[in-house]
């Protein structure tokens, strides 16, 4: 355990109530928060004292949509996440071979990196959820293997609404992306527990349609799917899993005219009282959003210069670089009328996530680092904030959906989510007010990990350390 710790003379913001609580010591013990008292404290002989005036304290960040495990050059993602103030982080996708680490405490993370705070088995697949059964039988099976959700990556309707009913019959939560043709509303009354990238692609946008069932059918037809040799082969998990890490750098090449359509389709007969209606449903039945807007940004934009010349990018390696180039000659033959619609496309997902945080649809900050094109791990989180906050959403709903909010969704708001005391010390240190604006969340003065003080000169040498060594995935 690190020696205690006063972060003296500080604020803390209450992320709850969303309210200042100014002129306070924070001591952390055994990586907890011991006390929190106003100003004046005697802290224990041996404890490190922070000066933190002028500073503004809340929970550490936590991505819940990301990809590093697995990965080769897994442990400098998650010390970059680390060093931009991540202290947790939800795997979307997992593997037997992981859920086994895990369980015998050999995964290996970096103490210094995020929390793992929720994976998945092998993604639900044409591989291992091409029927209904077999479906049913990979519900089983990743819930055996002590999975903690199931995250659907490319089924037809009928499977994940298999799936949704054997999940709930089994206890085991269900996340992930819509299947082209599937109602919604439906999927969020059976239990669909989080829905990622708002779809991705027509996804929600179908039933917010005046012109649904259309769009829900031609969808339906034109769905692409994942060919699946007939023969199992042993192996064949690992090389799907290649096939979809090379389609996941940016999904939108690989569109069909039908999908691009649909996407024009439910963008010109959008209705907000539709989409209401869809809001109310994901809050009767307590379906999150996690948008990972960043990660539809440089889907749809690919070519913004904002992403291709990312200054974050310097921590990329060239393998990965080139990988990323590569999908963007294949963007670049897009042709413009389907750019536009993606660039119309990107600013419906916008205002429908502001529709969606008025309504009350619980929301989560997630950015598919590690696999999505042009999304750099850590950096990206800042970059989700600043588009929910282009989005519409106040500072505080930023700041909880990645706080707060992630906690609720995982049930452990008994010990994260809030600077409380006996919650687990994992806390970031801001320069400034986080309530005033969402750039307050970039200007990370310091990290407490696990009750560690970790300051700014210290994550900024992390950060160097990997650009010199060029090591993201
Ligand atoms: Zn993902």
């Amino acid at each position: 355990m690190p020696t205690p710790l006063l972060l003296r003379a500080t604020t803390v913001v209450d992320v709850e109530a969303g309210a200042l609580v100014p002129g306070v010591d924070v001591l952390v013990v055994d990586g907890h928060i011991a006390t929190i008292t106003p100003t004046g404290t005697t802290p224990p002989g041996d404890a490190e004292v922070v000066d933190a005036a002028g500073h503004f304290v809340v929970p550490g960040y936590v991505d819940m949509h990301a990809h590093p495990l697995g990965l080769p050059g897994a442990s400098d993602a998650l010390e970059l996440m680390g060093a931009y103030g991540i202290t947790g982080f939800r795997q979307m996708s997992g593997s037997p071979a992981l859920l086994a680490a895990r369980a015998t405490g050999d995964l290996g993370l970096p103490a210094d990196g995020p929390a793992l705070v929720a994976m998945p088995g092998d993604l639900l697949t044409p591989v291992n959820a091409g029927t209904v059964e077999a479906a049913v039988a990979t519900v089983r099976e990743q819930h055996a293997l002590g999975a903690d959700f199931l995250k659907v990556a490319s089924v037809t309707p009928a499977v994940l609404l298999a799936v949704l009913d054997e999940a709930a019959r089994v206890g085991i939560p269900v996340a992930g992306h819509l299947p082209n043709g599937i109602d919604v509303r439906e999927a969020s009354r059976r239990g669909m527990r989080c829905i990622e990238h708002l779809g991705p692609g027509v996804g929600i946008t179908a039933a917010t349609s005046t012109d649904e069932s259309a769009i829900l059918a031609e969808a339906a037809a034109g769905a692409k799917s994942i060919r699946v040799p007939k023969l199992r082969l042993p192996g064949m998990a690992r090389v799907m899993a290649k096939v979809i890490r090379r389609l996941v750098v940016n999904p939108v090449t690989a569109n069909t005219a039908t999908d691009v359509d649909v996407l024009a389709r439910a963008d010109a007969t959008f209705d907000e009282q539709r989409a209401l209606d869809v809001a109310a449903e994901f809050v009767a039945h307590e379906t999150w959003q996690c948008p990972t807007l960043i990660r539809v940004r440089t889907q749809q934009l690919a070519d913004d210069p904002v992403h291709t010349e990312d200054p974050a990018l310097r921590y990329v390696d060239a393998g990965t670089l080139r990988t990323w180039r590569g999908s963007n000659a294949r963007f670049a033959k897009v042709d413009a009328g389907a750019r536009a619609t993606y660039r119309r496309n990107y600013a419906l997902q916008l205002r429908l996530t502001k529709l969606f945080e008025e309504a009350g649809v619980p929301l989560l900050a997630g950015t598919d680092a590690c696999g999505a094109g042009w999304v750099v791990a850590g950096h990206a989180l800042h970059q989700e904030f600043d588009e929910m906050a282009a989005a519409g959403l106040a500072p505080l709903t930023v700041l909880r959906s990645t706080t707060l909010g992630p906690a609720r969704f995982l049930g452990t708001t008994d010990r994260q989510g809030s600077v409380a005391e006996g919650k687990q010390a994992d806390l970031v240190v801001l320069g400034a007010d986080p309530l005033a604006s969402v750039d307050a969340l970039h200007d990370v003065v310091g990290v407490v990990r696990a009750g560690r003080w970790r300051p700014r000169a210290e994550l900024d040498a992390v950060k160097d350390r990997i650009a010199a060594a060029r090591s993201l995935r």
